[in-house]
């Protein structure tokens, strides 16, 4: 495998680089380190990368990138660059999202016309689904996005849907459903929650805390991310939801366990743009890339906070 990752520096693109690189792939990753947050945790997740055999990087914006040479011989492209994050989507800050999510993802796809590309593995998101879908969700459920966020993930999936049936690029998309671990973002729940009990300062909750999140430990969905790029049917689009599907509050309950701390909390009004409840069906996911999450909650939570502990330390 020759693969093209792009958002190669982020939580999951870096998770998913390494994975290709431990299985023989020969992997370039690109980056343009947007500012949604600090560039060095970004270089952290490149670390160890960057020394690795088989690895190139290349910091460049996918628009100003030479696509045509950077495809060049690429077997496997893993499409994971975005602006991410439902609650900045809003107001001015929505034309940062059009331009990372939606045109970057045509010029992208537009650059893999022709190419002898195998699979064009693109990261949706369960944010396009809304609230008004039946419980549990599933891919042929009528997308309503209740973020602007949410809009542009769902059109990009479209254009590559298009671009399957308009010019044969082997397009597969994959719904994630909270993904965590470590290297999660920092504006992301966990991470925000560990990094408040650490400071002894209180975990702010926005809304009644009854609300539900279908979680997916970081490497499960990179093991269905890889699946997706030889089994995934092209033009198909995939639920990847670890299944530990839990209210806020019973979140809480599990990291006052994994830390051994008690766990201040400060209430909020619930955001615009955050779902009520996710969770995925993954049905076609389990039949048709073998997925199968093999990570509990109570597990994944271990492992993060073992991360963030250790790179405290350092
Ligand atoms: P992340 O912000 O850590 O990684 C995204 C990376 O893309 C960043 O390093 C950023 O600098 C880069 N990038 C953005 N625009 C770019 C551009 N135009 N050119 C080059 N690089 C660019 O985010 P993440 O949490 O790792 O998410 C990865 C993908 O998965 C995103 O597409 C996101 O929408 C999707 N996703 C994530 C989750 C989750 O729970 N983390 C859930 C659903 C979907």
């Amino acid at each position: 495998m020759k693969a093209l990752v792009t958002g190669a520096a982020g939580f999951i693109g870096s998770t998913l680089c390494g994975r290709l690189i431990e299985s023989g792939a020969e992997v370039t990753g690109i980056d343009c380190f947007t500012d949604y947050y600090p560039r060095p945790l970004k270089e952290r997740n490149l670390a160890g990368l960057r020394k690795a055999r088989g690895f190139t990087f290349v910091e460049q914006a996918l628009a100003k990138a030479n696509l045509d040479d950077l495809l060049h011989g690429v077997t496997h492209v893993f499409h994971l660059a975005a602006q991410a994050g439902v609650r900045k989507s809003w107001g001015r800050d929505f034309g940062v999202y059009t331009v990372n999510n939606v045109e970057a993802s045509q010029i992208l796809l537009e650059a893999c016309v022709g190419k002898p590309i195998e699979r064009f593995v693109y990261a949706s998101s369960s944010s396009v689904y809304g609230d008004e879908v039946a419980m549990p969700m599933r891919e042929d459920a009528r997308p309503q996005p209740v973020s602007p966020y949410g809009v542009t993930k769902l059109a990009a999936e479209q254009l590559c849907y298009l671009y399957h049936v308009n010019h044969s690029v082997p397009t597969v998309s994959l719904r994630y459903f909270t993904v965590y671990g470590p290297r999660q973002r920092p504006d992301m729940g966990f991470s925000r929650f560990f990094a408040a009990v650490l400071r002894d300062e209180p975990i702010t909750m926005f809304g009644d805390g009854r609300q539900t999140r279908d979680f997916t430990f970081v490497a499960d969905a990179v093991s269905a991310t890889v699946h997706a790029a030889t089994r995934g049917k092209p033009g198909g689009v995939y639920n990847i939801g670890g299944g530990s599907r839990v209210e806020l509050l019973d979140v809480f309950e599990l990291i006052r366990l994994v830390t051994g701390r008690p766990l201040k909390i400060e209430r909020l009004d619930a955001q615009r743009g955050d779902m009520r409840d996710t969770y995925a069906d993954t049905t076609h996911a389990r039949a048709d890339l073998g997925f199968a999450p093999t990570v509990t909650l109570e597990q994944g939570l271990r492992a993060q906070y073992e991360w963030i502990t250790s790179i405290d330390a350092k």
